[in-house]
Order: structure tokens, then sequence, then C-alpha cells
């Protein structure tokens, strides 16, 4: 084929931070894989609250491209790229820990320095993305015709939220309350119940319809915070919960979730707090009720192994929680609905 003839590649389009919490949509220079990457174009990405905190705190540098829950198609692979063609469906996680330091050696890969790093460029909210060698070697799925987009785009969120059921120390037949019965909130509903084998789970949540929908979804209990107290009580015999898990976030809901809890029992801190918050309660109800206090700010390789098991076998099914779809360019739009608390996941297609 002459040049001339091939259809010209005038790159892509993404949306991109601009000064402070605003965006807008930028044209993007095509780009090709290098040796070992992906480029893969979108077909949706999740809107997580980390974006959205991100936009609000006005932390990203002009030209920053949010957005880390992507579902594709891979368009080109590099050079010395095994297991994926063109056109295959692929879901892909945006950290990658090393696996090799002391903090991945002790069961903290989070926390590793690697895992810092962003695999996909230039993020989410765009047309194409290459994702980097580390992740399409062990973060990145071919999704199955049995899976649609709206439950595959689960994985990451799904296995942060895995990460922090592992660490509450969760048993088979245990207590949980979830605070906060969001998108994260009714996520960590959907996981605990496929992930610990008959774990009575309530969920706390002022709005009506959101604690419908928790009892749809297996909830054993929703109730508005007001009444939280008298349903624990009631699931556990009088005793409290085994586990709390605070999706909400702030220190009001942290004192929350200690009286929720019984004596001994674990709270997990699953959101981000306003800058410079401190925490208010009394230390002795750490130190002689023997509680702990754990948190979950990312998931690892092996929750996200654990969660597309949990995917593959029909266990974990969380597109219900897909409650709209914006373009790109509606992106204001997406932002309003969940700060006026209007939809659960939203899922940004390009
Ligand atoms: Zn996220
Ligand atoms: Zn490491």
């Amino acid at each position: 084929m002459e040049d001339a003839d091939r259809p010209k590649d005038d790159g892509f389009r993404a949306l991109a931070c601009l000064d402070g919490a605003s965006t807008g949509i930028e044209r993007r220079p095509p780009r090709h894989p290098g040796p070992g990457e992906v480029l893969v174009s979108l077909r949706v990405c999740g809107l997580c609250g980390t974006d959205i905190f991100k936009l609000e705190a006005a932390s990203q540098p002009p030209g920053t491209v949010l957005g880390h829950e992507v579902v594709g198609m891979v368009e080109q692979c590099g050079v010395e790229v095994e297991g994926f063609s063109p056109g295959d469906r692929v879901v892909v996680a945006h950290h990658v820990p090393c696996g090799e330091c002391a903090y991945c050696l002790a069961g903290s890969e989070t926390m590793c320095e690697e895992f810092r790093e962003n695999q996909l460029s230039p993020g989410g909210f765009s047309e194409k993305i290459i994702v980097a060698e580390a992740a399409v070697r062990s973060a990145m799925r071919t999704i199955p015709d049995s899976l649609s987009d709206d439950t595959a785009v689960f994985l990451e969120p799904a296995a942060c939220v895995l990460r922090g059921i592992w660490r509450s120390g969760l048993e088979p037949g245990g207590a949980s309350v979830i605070l906060g019965g969001g998108s994260m909130g009714l996520l960590h509903l959907l996981v605990l119940k496929a992930a610990i084998p008959d774990a009575l789970v309530g969920v706390v949540e002022p709005l009506e319809d959101r604690r419908e929908l928790a009892l749809a979804l297996g909830a054993d209990f929703s109730r508005a915070p007001e009444t939280a107290s008298d349903a624990v009580a009631e699931l556990t015999g009088g005793l409290g919960a085994d586990a709390v898990f605070d999706t909400a976030g702030g220190s009001g809901a942290l004192l929350a979730c200690m009286e929720l809890g019984r004596r001994g029992s674990t709270i997990v801190l699953f959101a981000h707090a306003g800058a410079g918050e401190q925490a208010g309660f009394e230390l002795d109800r750490l130190f002689k009720e023997e509680r702990r206090l754990v948190a979950s700010y990312s998931g690892g390789v092996k929750e996200q192994d654990a969660v597309w098991e949990l995917m593959l076998s029909g266990a974990l099914d969380p597109a219900a929680l897909v409650s709209a779809r914006v373009g790109l360019e509606d992106f204001s739009r997406a932002l309003e609905l969940v700060r006026d608390r209007r939809a659960l996941k939203i899922l940004i297609e390009p």
C-alpha cells in the first residue's frame, strides 16, 4: 500500500487535568507500543473515588490523565509480547509490585516503590493507552465471553476490597458491618459474600434507595446510621461485629465503626480523609478493648488473582453496581452524579 493510501492516524482523545480541578479533552499524538508493551483501545474506564479525590485536591500536574479501572481491546502488541494478540478483550490493573523488595517479601506489596508507578499511559480516561511491560506480564488478562465489561471492570477495585477483607481476619461465619452503601460499600458486601463462606454482612447507609439495593444484593441487614447499633446487636447476640469496614471516611465515621465492633474486633479503613484530618477517639478503646485498626489502600497481584477466580466461577459479579455510562466529553456530568450521590459506579466511555 502506498503511504498516501494509508488512513491517517491523527492520534487519540484523552481527558486531561487542566489547572486546579477542571478537565478538558486534549488530542494526543499517535502511540505505538515498545518492546513488551501493548496498545489498548478503551471500551470503558470506571470512575473511582480516588480520581475524584485527586481532582478535588487539584493535586495533579496539568496534562495528567486519570482513570485506572480499564477494559479495552488489544490494538497492537510490541515485540516480545506473549499471550496477547490484536482483538483480545482485556482488563488490566495499573499498579504492579516488584515481588522482590523488603515490602513485597513482607506482604506489603502495595507499599513497594515500584508499585507506585502507573503502568497505564496516559491514563484510562482516554481513547487509547499504552500498557507497560510489567503490567502486560502480570496484571493484564484476556476476558472470556462469559464475563461482561461491566463485571471485569471491577477487577482492580474488588482486589483493593479483598485486601482489606483479608487484613480484617474475618473468619467463615463471622459478622461484619460496612459503613457506607455507595459503590465501594456495596462492592465490599459482594466481595465479602463471595470470599468468606457464610459471612454475615450488615450495611449502614443514610440513603433509602441504597439500603434497599444492599438488601437486594444479599445484605443480612441494611440500616440508617441511627438504628445501626440495634441491628448489629440483633445480628450478633448483643456482642458487636467481628470486623467493621469504613468506606465513608473521616474521624466521625471511624468513631461510628468503633461503636459497631465488639471488643477485640478489627476496623478496616478504606477511605480517603480530608488533608490533615486527625482521628479523635480515646486511645484506651484500642488498648483495653484490644481493637485492631488496619487499612487497605490498594490491591496487589495475589488479590487480583483471587478476585479473577471469583469472577470466573460466577461467585462475584458486581455489574449491578454500574448505574451510569458517560462519554469522555460529558465527564463533568459524571462528577455531578457522584457528588449528588445519584450514581454508584459510573463507567466512562471514550
Ligand atoms: Zn481506584
Ligand atoms: Zn517490591
